[in-house]
């Protein structure tokens, strides 16, 4: 397992220096940072190369996470939107490639959060799947993992639970396509969620772990020995990447919905150590 963050942890607003970033996540001791993967189309390759070399110099990888917006939904019942949104996760996934991040994570099959103004489930799945089916060409061509997240009811109509995800993955059939779970969605979603991780299987491409109130890993109740217990089952080798957030404000605390502080008014410094005492917590519950 390789262990990561979510930059965001840091930040109110869905941008951020990459390459300050990677440090922090270095000096946490993290294997990955996680960034947002819209910010790759407005660097310049120099910029993108230069995060390249940091990244390699600390020995950490990117993933790239999208919440794609509602005028590139790939599972749109507007053949219009659906090409814009073919093309913008296209056009992500080569600056991913100059970039040397290897995994897409996200909704990444419809928009994200759902405006709930097309409550056609069976559409817009069968159009997401189409839609995937091409995606999934260019990240097998590029060496990607593109890893659907399951979210839950308020964030999506189309993929809540692990279960509905492996039917979509096989309606996809394609190899370059994975599931991502994320224990705050599961929590919400799944009737058990070790249960699930292990019906995920070779699936599963991709974690996000936090708490059930997004806090980071340890401060709250979900089972993290059981959850650990369930990848070591699977033999998961690949991403464990936390998405804390604990603050509110800005345009990340009104997406995710944040309207209190979580960290209970922690300086930067003590953010900084909470979310390497969660690492810590976390490296003793998931490697056993
Ligand atoms: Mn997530």
């Amino acid at each position: 397992m390789k262990f990561g963050t979510l930059y965001a942890y840091w930040t109110s607003d869905w941008h951020g220096d990459y390459k300050l970033f990677a440090k922090k996540v270095k000096d946490a001791g993290f294997d990955i940072l996680e960034i947002s993967a819209g910010d790759l189309l407005t660097m310049s390759d120099a910029e993108i190369n230069e995060l390249k070399l940091v990244a390699a110099d600390l020995g950490i990888s990117i993933t790239s996470n999208i919440g794609p917006p509602k005028d590139k939904d790939v599972a749109s019942k507007d053949p219009a939107v659906r090409e814009a949104g073919i093309k913008f996760l296209s056009d992500i996934m080569t600056q991913m490639d100059k970039l040397d991040s290897r995994a897409l994570v996200g909704v990444i099959y419809t928009c994200w959060p759902s405006q709930f103004d097309d409550l056609d489930k069976q559409g817009m799945w069968d159009r997401g799947v189409q839609s995937v089916k091409r995606l999934a060409k260019v990240a097998g061509d590029l060496g990607i993992d593109y890893c659907l997240e399951v979210v839950n009811r308020f964030e999506t109509t189309v993929l809540n639970t692990c279960e509905e995800g492996l039917q979509f993955l096989a309606d996809v059939d394609m190899d370059s396509v994975k599931m991502l779970l994320d224990t705050f969605h599961m929590n919400i979603e799944e009737d058990n969620i070790p249960d699930a991780i292990r019906l995920a299987g070779d699936k599963l491409g991709h974690l996000h772990v936090g708490e059930g109130n997004r806090n980071l890993p340890g401060q709250g109740s979900l089972p993290w020995n059981e959850i650990g217990q369930a990848l070591r089952d699977i033999n998961y080798t690949k991403g464990v990447v936390m998405e804390p957030f604990v603050k509110a404000g800005g345009k990340v605390g009104e997406d995710i919905k944040v309207w209190r502080d979580i960290s209970k008014g922690a300086d930067e410094a003590t953010m900084d150590k909470n979310i390497k005492e969660s690492l810590e917590f976390l490296k003793k519950a998931f490697l056993g």
